[in-house]
């Protein structure tokens, strides 16, 4: 018998609810992955740890275990109840009830950290973020997470498989896309486990695997503008069948196609080339190229 899978559906029914398909709910009930996921996020007692989209609070449970304090971003107000109820003797439990989207992690974390030099609690010095995402907003989530440039050690998620696959290619590779670069570049991805659908309650539609983003130390390329370098790549990426100068031309980053070719020319780069095979270097270097034009 799955103790978790009774456990979830006792839940549901105690609290008379069911799960919100548009709100991406689909329950873990897979205590190995659970084991899995805790483990592979190596938290201690000095770590500050959020969650995003707590549910019912499974993964919660485990983490208050782990961690130096939790905090959880829901957005669903009916699980405030249910996580209140499960949690309130847990004194390293915090509930924000939000679209994770509209916090401003940044002042949160900052907040956290010097809040708890102070009190009781162990000293955090490290922040870690693990969710269960909700599917329908992974992409913005993990560009809120990276291009913030919060505090932040790494990002151990959740998600459904062909964006997990996308997250953890290297730039140039087979499922990149202009999302892939953005993850190279902010830190090192790697994945820890392919999870099949009968794995949560409901079943999604779709398989899912648990990804790490281990948040670089240092810059991996040197570029004067991120936000110009990432919207020429997505300019590329928006036309990906397109070569990088075709794709570029209308984007009004350049003065003309002959622009775009020379400055190719000069970087030692083919002028056929398409913008999916270039690599973050190629990408920094353009960038830069342009900001000194
Ligand atoms: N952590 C639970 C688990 O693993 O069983 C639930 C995970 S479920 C895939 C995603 C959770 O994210 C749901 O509880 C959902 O209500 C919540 N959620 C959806 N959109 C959100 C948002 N914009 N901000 C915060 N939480 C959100």
């Amino acid at each position: 018998m799955n103790s978790l899978l009774e456990e979830t559906k006792f839940i549901l029914k105690k609290y008379g609810i069911t799960a919100n398909k548009s709100l991406g709910q689909n329950f873990l009930i897979n205590q190995e992955i659970i084991n899995e996921m805790i483990e592979k996020a190596q938290i201690s007692e000095s770590d500050l740890v959020i969650e995003i989209g707590p549910g019912l609070g499974t993964l919660t449970k485990e983490l208050l275990e782990k961690a130096g304090k939790v905090i959880a971003i829901e957005l669903d107000k009916r699980m405030l109840e249910i996580l209140t109820d499960r949690f309130k003797l847990y004194k390293n439990f915090e509930l924000i009830n939000e679209d994770v989207l509209k916090v401003n992690l940044k002042e949160l974390i900052k907040h956290e950290i010097i809040q708890n030099k102070e009190g009781n609690l162990p000293i955090l010095n490290k922040v870690k973020i693990v969710a269960n995402l909700p599917y329908y907003i992974t992409t913005p989530i993990i560009m809120k997470l990276l291009e913030e440039n919060l505090p932040i050690e790494s990002i151990t998620v959740m998600v459904q498989k062909e964006v997990a696959d996308r997250l953890i290619e290297e730039p140039g590779g087979k499922n990149s896309g202009a999302i892939t670069y953005a993850v190279y570049y902010y830190a090192i991805a790697s994945e820890i486990v392919k999870v099949m659908p009968n794995s949560f309650i409901p079943e999604p539609s779709v398989e899912s695997k648990i990804i790490k983003l281990d948040i670089r130390k240092g810059n991996i390329v040197e570029v004067e503008d991120e936000d110009l370098m990432f919207k020429i790549i997505k300019y590329a990426f928006m036309q990906r069948r397109k070569t990088f100068v075709n794709a570029l031309e209308k984007s009004n980053i350049f003065k003309s196609k002959e622009h775009i070719v020379e400055m190719l020319k000069k970087l030692g780069i083919n002028e056929k080339i398409r913008g999916e095979v270039l690599s973050l270097k190629d990408y920094a270097n353009i960038t830069n190229y342009v900001t000194k034009m």
